[in-house]
């Protein structure tokens, strides 16, 4: 993003804009200066903060200290030059900032300037497309909302990006056409629709180690990497795509953070209202359409309002099947399933060739099982985002194996922590499930040779070192126990 460099004023950002307004009303003679600083500076909190930059001054303030604090700011940004002449140049070569038009959800403005500037960056769409996007630094970035932020960015671009910007003062992000989506004007949807149904299917994930807003955030961009990446030729028709996005965005809506065998296993009620069937995957998509149908209108959270009736009926039916198809025990039939169709077709085969039928509709096989890998995709990310992952996931697991003991019920592989041994769960968990799944999408998304294969090498190697590392160690205590 452009920074400022304090003399050309190109990309200035909106600190140094507020900044150069501010100066404005210091240096008109006219102006009531003091009751100006004594009134922003100690109650508007962006010019509280633009205060705190410019030498500290943040609480009552008088004319002269506060002139002082601002002239003594630009100085540091303009040292070779006087402080009046720094003033001149900046003034003279400022954009002024240019009138949001956009719509811009309120947790926007909860940040403060920095950290807008933080967001934004990190909510590019270039930013967002990389495969090496770290969500757990946008959930540090942004706090709460990294579910929203994100679904708005994606679903809302280029938007949301032209939004933030004017927000910041900064010029119209540079995105491609060929690019982005444009879902708000082809579905008719309202950015504000669309951020408040985020809110609230955010709002139901439960604050599990693993299964949170920030995995349904991750898998979201993930999913949008992947579309990025070609697989988005796999589709017919944009909706499919609006979809499968906002399929990510509540794909574990509910997550109780114990998975489909604990569920069956006690009997619980998800168990018992989905006859121990997909129970997680089922509640989590009737969540998200209890949403959609019984708090969507009265939130103002109906963002397929503008849809007709055939597009919203389509929508349901690959949104339920997108969600469904995230059930680990399909994992194998699915993907037997494009393979069969790769082996007979061959990848270059027409896209019509890689639908299937379900229920009398036409359904995009290779988008539904790019949901499920994107799913499964935290051992295919750099360092240390796979680490990171990989803990809070066994730590997941582990609790639901304390309650398995608890309740004197079989433990559930990899959830016992006195037994697990990390390594060896990724390097099966990699070897047998994430890498023919990707190396299958590879034939696919020709861009996966590359960009992921190799990540997923090096993951197995630094998996296959822990082990070698743990085994070391293990033997020394041995043989000190031996001696
Ligand atoms: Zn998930």
């Amino acid at each position: 993003m452009a920074q400022s460099d304090g003399v050309t004023g190109k990309g200035l950002s909106s600190p140094w804009l507020a900044g150069a307004n501010l100066i404005d009303k210091l240096l008109d003679t006219n102006h009531p200066c003091h009751k100006v600083l004594t009134e922003e500076l100690t109650d508007d909190p962006e010019h509280g903060h633009l205060a705190e930059q410019f030498g500290g001054v943040r609480k009552k303030v008088n004319f002269k200290k506060a002139a002082k604090s601002v002239l003594n700011g630009l100085k540091f940004i303009k040292t070779d030059c006087a402080a009046a002449q720094g003033l001149a140049s900046l003034k003279a070569r400022i954009r002024q900032p240019e009138e949001v038009k956009g719509y811009l959800p309120p947790e926007w403005h909860n940040l403060s300037i920095s950290r807008k500037s933080y967001v934004y960056r990190l909510l590019s769409y270039d930013v967002l497309k990389a495969w090496d996007y770290d969500s757990l630094e946008l959930s540090v970035a942004c706090g709460e909302n990294p579910l929203l932020f994100l679904g708005w960015a994606i679903i809302c671009a280029p938007h949301a990006q032209r939004a933030m910007a004017a927000s910041l003062g900064l010029e119209k992000p540079d995105i491609k056409d060929e690019d982005v989506y444009e879902f708000v004007d082809e579905f008719r949807m309202t950015p504000e629709s669309c951020c408040n149904f985020l809110r609230l299917a955010e709002n139901d994930y439960n604050p599990n180690p693993y299964h949170n807003n920030i995995h349904a955030a991750d898998v979201t961009q993930t999913v949008f990497s992947l579309l990025q990446m070609g697989a988005d030729k796999y589709s017919t028709a944009p909706l499919e795509i609006f979809t499968l996005l906002f399929a990510a965005v509540c794909h574990d809506q509910g997550h109780p953070g114990t998975n489909n065998a604990f569920e069956c296993n006690t009997r619980s009620d998800l168990s018992i209202i989905y006859n121990d069937s997909s129970v997680l995957e089922n509640m989590h998509s009737a969540r998200a359409f209890r949403l959609l149908t019984h708090q969507a209108d009265e939130s103002n959270a109906n963002f397929l309002a503008g849809m007709q009736a055939t597009q919203r009926d389509a929508f349901r039916v690959i949104f339920t099947k997108a969600i469904m198809w995230t059930d680990m025990s399909l994992h194998f039939a699915k993907l037997a399933q494009l393979k069969a169709i790769l082996s007979s077709a061959g990848p270059d085969a027409p896209v019509e060739k890689f639908y299937i039928n379900i229920e009398g509709r036409s359904i995009p096989l290779v988008l539904l099982i790019v949901l499920h890998i994107a799913d499964i995709s935290n051992p295919a990310k750099p360092s240390p985002i796979f680490v990171e992952w990989c803990d809070r996931l066994l730590n997941e697991g582990f609790a639901q194996g304390d309650k398995e003991k608890k309740r004197a019920l079989p433990v559930s592989p990899m959830c016992d922590r006195e037994a697990t041994n990390r390594s060896d769960s990724q390097l099966g968990f990699i070897k047998y499930i994430v890498r023919p799944s990707f190396v299958l999408l590879s034939d696919l998304v020709p861009r996966v040779v590359n960009e992921i294969l190799p990540i997923i090498q090096d993951n197995l190697n630094y998996w296959n070192e822990q082990k070698m590392a743990d085994e070391e160690a293990a033997a020394e205590v041995e043989e000190k126990v031996d001696s």
